[in-house]
């Protein structure tokens, strides 16, 4: 087992950081705010699953860039793709062949998306796909589910989990009252709560924006007919049906939330509209969405919601994403993943009752959350109903035992390809002393 980890050039780098990033991060949920303080881990260098910091400590990687990086550091097939773009130019400003090539593997894999539409993250994606949605129903009001996380812009910034609640600001500042107006927030797994709310304001709705699987209050599972009952009762009120699946696509298996095998009634839980990111860039920036041709038309060039991007569809994130999605298909890499995920959380929760200490573990496929509490995990109130101390500490004797996890109790832990059964059996040894010292 690996050293105390020293993080000397990690806190200078802090300290130099501060004083021109704002807080020394370039996003609040690299920051170790809510894991005791103190300096983030600088990383220089990345290797299937693993990376190293820039004080030369090695880490088995759980983070996998808050996901898209589900074939671990530098695959070859990708990293070859990388550069077989920047080689031809990156940017040109018109189209490309490669762009069509993308889209047409989303398709395949994700069948409600008739056409596509590449942006530069997820926020973009989701942010679009609340517009394209009000245009085509000439509605203004969203519905939302409290704890999920749709990215940064306004609307989607109530109530909104992950990165937010990590730091105690669910709802942002900088929010228009009038914004926060036009969207209505209901739990999750609730469908008594999105039937009232749906009687209340039905004829305003535009959507019902929602995670099929929950990534961001740690990975939960809709329950059984959750899905079924939210299509239907959207439907019934004239409101689309928004899936943002930028975590979900492509983590469980070779497609998305609306397409696994957990879900047999594939037809009910059809949606008009995804928001797709991370996994589909292959490491690179992007964003997509896409779904219902009608619905769809609504954007420009051949409607009149409007939506642009200087660096969309560029050919190094699109070729990048067409090679991570390539070896994705590959067989038995998901069935590996979640072999992986399977033996961990067995070794987690071993060591965790061999030390007395309560944990909560949500597994989905190669993707699980750890909650330290004694009850199960099913919406957000019960996410933050947890010990967030406790979290910090194991976090912490995690980290300094080579092993990174997500800052934030809310994060889930992603198995990559490039997991081998050594690095699961170390990671157990070493939760085994973690549990034991909190
Ligand atoms: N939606 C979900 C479900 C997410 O988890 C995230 C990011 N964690 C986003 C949207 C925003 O994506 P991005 O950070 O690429 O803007």
């Amino acid at each position: 087992m690996s050293q105390q980890h020293q993080r000397v050039r990690s806190a200078q780098l802090y300290e130099e950081a501060k004083q021109h990033i704002v807080g020394g991060v370039n996003s609040p949920s690299r920051s170790f705010k809510a894991v005791g303080g103190g300096a983030p881990v600088f990383m220089q260098r990345g290797e299937g699953a693993y990376f190293w910091d820039v004080d030369g400590n090695k880490y088995i990687d759980y983070l996998a860039a808050f996901g898209p990086i589900i074939t671990g550091h530098a695959h070859p097939h990708v990293t070859k793709a990388i550069v077989q773009a920047a080689t031809n130019g990156t940017l040109y400003g018109t189209a490309t062949e490669h762009e069509i090539r993308l889209a047409e593997m989303l398709k395949k894999a994700i069948p409600s998306m008739d056409k596509v539409r590449f942006v530069n993250s997820g926020t973009e994606a989701v942010m679009t796909t609340i517009r394209v949605a009000r245009a085509y129903t000439g509605r203004n009001k969203i519905i939302k589910f409290a704890g999920c996380y749709h990215g940064h812009s306004d609307l989607v910034l109530v109530a909104a989990g992950s990165g937010p609640s990590t730091l105690g600001i669910p709802d942002s500042a900088g929010v228009p009252a009038s914004i926060a107006s036009e969207v209505i927030t209901v739990p999750f797994n609730d469908l008594d709560g999105l039937k009232q709310a749906l009687e209340r304001w039905g004829d305003e709705v535009a959507a019902v924006m929602v995670e099929p699987i929950v990534g961001n209050f740690g990975m939960v599972m809709p329950h059984e007919g959750y899905l079924e009952g939210l299509c239907k009762l959207s439907r019934m009120a004239g409101a689309l049906v928004i899936y943002d699946e930028v975590i979900c696509a492509f983590r469980f298996h070779y497609g998305s939330a609306q397409t696994f095998s957990a879900f047999p009634e594939q037809d009910a839980i059809r949606p008009d509209l995804t928001a797709l990111g991370k996994i589909i860039g292959g490491g690179l920036p992007i964003g997509a969405y896409g779904g219902r041709a009608e619905v769809m038309e609504k954007v420009a060039p051949l409607g009149p919601a409007y939506q642009a991007g200087t660096m969309a569809g560029n050919p190094a994130s699109v070729l990048a994403g067409i090679a991570c999605l390539e070896v994705l298909q590959t067989p038995g890499v998901y069935e590996q993943m979640e072999r992986q995920a399977i033996r961990l959380i067995d070794g987690l929760q071993n060591a965790a009752d061999k030390n007395g200490v309560p944990i909560t573990i949500n597994r989905i496929a190669g993707a699980f959350s750890t909650h330290f509490c004694d009850h199960p995990v099913t919406n957000y109130d019960e996410a933050q109903d947890t010990d967030g101390e406790q979290f910090a500490r194991f976090f912490r004797l995690m980290l300094d035992q080579g092993i990174y996890l997500a800052p934030s109790k809310y994060e889930a832990w992603f198995l990559t390809t490039a997991h081998t059964d050594a690095d699961i059996d170390e990671t157990i040894a070493a939760a085994q002393s973690a549990f034991a010292a909190i």
